[in-house]
């Protein structure tokens, strides 16, 4: 077993001591102070719109295109946990959605698909599945995105950054950047950031909405030439690919010697949006939506992830949409489109409890080498 451990007071989450204690759980036994942020002030419901919209259709769309995926013939067994390499025959059954089956590491606690799709089936399935592509370059939703998504998260990066290091990054990567949001929220900020993106149609948004020029480059390819970063970062990225580490090593070769800092962003196994989500397991489109988070992280698989690439543990965010989901499953399953209307000022105070109790369905971790 490889299980990290978390001290904190047990006087709740206080705004006047915000620091975790992480012990690594090597020979060592380091100790690291990470500081904590609880929770992520956001207006859901004018966000995800479209989502309430059309969920039934959305649901139906999800069920039939996974199910078929991962009942393909082209699906391949993981045989080792992508974290930490504990042989896959000693994992165990977690959950099963849409045909794709969740496997726990009882070595390092990692949940990740075990009947993962081939690369030929991942590259049809993403150009044939619109509806992945348009969630984030929905032109209806890019500037809310911008405002409260993109920019609180460019805000704790730069914060938790001159902490740290005691100055802003000079340059900053973002990787796997999408329509561009967090590098357009990164320049609005006065910070000097690029992106990387291989989609195409992704590039073109960012174009033509922010006229940044993203990357188009492979980032783990060795002829990639980059400048050295101080700040490179992952928003929902390392969750999609079948190696995460191997991100989080590239990550570590293209930082500055000096000031580096590397941040990734993943959903979370422990929280309310799991235990929802596993009881309704017919019904979902997001979080444990096996394509593309092929890994669902623990805080201790996260924590094996980036010691794995040599980069130790200095802040962590948790924040989720549980409540939100709690309210949708509760609309879709009494098929009464009016209760996520009737609750939905209680929403944002329910999330804030989850995600102040650790109980929530994202997390982001800060590293520095
Ligand atoms: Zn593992």
């Amino acid at each position: 077993m490889s299980i990290w451990k978390r001290t904190t007071s047990l006087s709740g989450q206080c705004s006047t001591e915000p620091f975790e204690m992480w012990e690594s759980p090597d020979k060592s036994r380091k100790t690291f102070t990470v500081h904590a942020t609880y929770g992520k002030p956001i207006d859901i419901l004018s966000l995800k719109l479209d989502v309430l919209e059309d969920f039934r259709a959305q649901v139906e769309h999800v069920k039939k295109t996974r199910s078929a995926l991962f009942s393909s013939p082209e699906i391949e067994i993981v045989q080792a946990c992508p974290i930490c390499n504990a042989p896959a025959e000693q994992s165990r059954f977690s959950v099963q959605i849409y045909n794709a089956r969740y496997h726990e590491c009882l070595s390092c606690t990692h949940r990740f698909v075990i009947n993962r799709p081939g690369q030929r089936a991942l590259d049809r399935f993403y150009s044939e599945d619109a509806p992945i592509a348009s969630t984030y370059t929905d032109r209806r939703t890019s500037e809310t995105r911008v405002k409260q998504v993109a920019t609180p998260k460019a805000q704790w990066a730069l914060a938790e950054f001159e902490r740290v290091h005691g100055t802003k990054p000079e340059r900053i990567l973002d990787v796997g950047a999408g329509g561009g949001h967090f590098v357009y929220a990164c320049h609005l900020l006065g910070l000097n950031a690029d992106g990387i993106e291989l989609s195409e149609s992704s590039r073109d948004y960012c174009k033509r909405h922010f006229e940044i020029d993203l990357r188009a480059e492979d980032f783990l390819s060795n002829d990639l030439s980059l400048p050295e970063y101080d700040l490179i970062t992952f928003w929902g990225v390392i969750e999609h690919v079948a190696e995460p580490v191997q991100f989080l090593n590239a990550a570590r070769k293209h930082l500055s010697q000096h000031k580096g800092m590397v941040i990734a962003e993943v959903p979370r196994w422990e929280c309310l949006g799991t235990a929802i989500q596993s009881q309704w397991n017919d019904s979902l489109v997001r979080h444990l939506n096996p394509m593309g988070h092929i890994h669902i992280f623990s805080d201790n698989s996260l924590a094996t992830a980036f010691a794995n690439a040599s980069l130790a543990p200095a802040a962590v965010w948790y924040f989720g949409m549980d409540a939100y989901e709690w309210a949708t499953q509760m609309s879709y399953h009494l098929d009464d489109p009016s209760v996520v209307e009737k609750i939905k000022e209680l929403i944002p105070g329910v999330q804030q409890s989850l995600d102040s109790a650790r109980f929530s369905d994202e997390v982001v971790l800060a590293a520095i080498p």
